[in-house]
């Protein structure tokens, strides 16, 4: 059992954010001082180690290069006015992290690791964490297999790593968005419901086709008749249609449990929505859109939040929306973000303070 006094901690000589403004800065391109790496080597996991942000050495016969055991997680941290920080529902993204390692076939992270790995990093790189509105510190776990042999088989060897990047507001035009027939993301028994390299990977090209054609994603759907809604690229998706919200059930194990999601639907129900989760057709889509009841459609994830889709084209059908006229989805991003950033009282205990 590893205990807090194992992890061993190297720090940086001199911090790198003397050289950077951490306002409106770009996602995902600047990384903090440090680094949590964890190996796993015998069956067991090694004593973490906190270290200098640095590159990795590795073989070219690395097995998650070749193979693709690779998974992993997106959280953020956020700062309220009286600079303390707070990470939202880190337990369900460790929780769905063990999820997609079982489904990978790779090592669970016991709790203790994931979580004061966490912790301890972020407190080491604290003032990276921006104050500024609509900042925020968007954490990426991760883990690989490590064997240096290219035999097919699961690894033996792993790493956990957690690495930090400051972020900006993460500025999400309305989307267009291109229902998707042709590929797939996801099917029955695959591995669409885990946080899993290879489901980017495999979602790249059909979205480079949509950008050509002028949309910004794909909508997903499902592999057998390409008619049921899955997910929007990499976020999932809801329908408001009347005073019902739609979004697909998570029963047939092709959609990501997004926390968001979660958070979302909660939300909802709190206005007094009838939520449903269950599997929905584009021709009801449609159909709702024939008789004006077809209100709003967005998307929903750690990085955006909440994105709005302004055009939804099915085949030749075009659903286009006069987004400056809604009100649920700009009130549900809201209130989120109050609970975020600690205006608003936490009432689900979604904030984990750290600091
Ligand atoms: C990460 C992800 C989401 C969003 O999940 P959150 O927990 O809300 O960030 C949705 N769909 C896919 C495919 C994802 O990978």
């Amino acid at each position: 059992m590893i205990a807090a006094a194992d992890f061993n901690i190297t720090k940086v000589e001199r911090s790198k954010l003397v050289d950077i403004n951490l306002e409106n800065i770009p996602f995902g391109k600047y990384f903090t001082d440090h680094m949590l790496e964890v190996d796993f080597e015998d069956g067991e996991w090694k004593t973490p180690e906190i270290k200098p942000y640095q590159p990795l050495l590795m073989a070219p016969s690395l097995a998650a290069i070749h193979y693709g055991q690779s998974i992993f997680e997106g959280i953020k941290a956020y700062k309220n006015s009286n600079g303390e920080a707070s990470i939202f529902r880190p337990h369900a993204n460790f929780k769905r992290f063990n999820i997609s390692a079982k489904r990978m076939q790779m090592p669970e992270i016991p709790e203790f690791i994931f979580m004061e790995g966490m912790k301890k990093l972020i407190e080491m790189d604290k003032n990276w964490i921006p104050s500024q509105a609509d900042h925020s510190l968007y954490i990426r776990p991760f883990m690989f297999s490590c064997d240096d042999a290219i035999g097919v088989k699961p690894s033996e060897k792993y790493k956990f790593m957690i690495i930090l990047s400051p972020t900006g507001p993460y500025y999400n035009n309305p989307m267009r968005i291109y229902v998707e027939e042709k590929y797939v993301r996801a099917v029955p028994g695959g591995i669409g419901f885990a946080k899993a390299a290879g489901n980017y990977g495999a979602a790249m090209h059909a979205t480079a086709e949509a950008k050509k054609n002028g949309y910004d994603q794909v909508l997903w759907t499902d592999a057998f008749d390409h008619h049921h809604v899955q997910e929007c690229g990499t976020m999932n998706v809801f329908f408001i249609i009347g005073n019902t919200v739609i979004t697909p059930d998570l029963s047939s194990g092709t959609i990501l449990a997004g926390v968001t999601r979660d958070s979302v639907i909660t939300l909802l129900k709190e206005k007094g929505f009838d939520v449903q989760e269950r599997a929905l057709s584009i021709h009801e889509v449609i159909q709702a859109h024939k008789e004006g009841t077809l209100r709003e459609v967005f998307g929903t994830g750690t990085a955006a939040t909440i994105s709005v889709i302004k055009e939804l084209r099915y085949k030749e059908y075009i659903m286009e929306f006069d987004i400056d006229k809604w009100d649920v989805t700009p009130e549900i991003k809201t209130r989120l973000n109050a609970i975020r950033y600690g205006v608003a009282e936490d009432k689900y205990d979604w904030m984990y303070k750290i600091l």
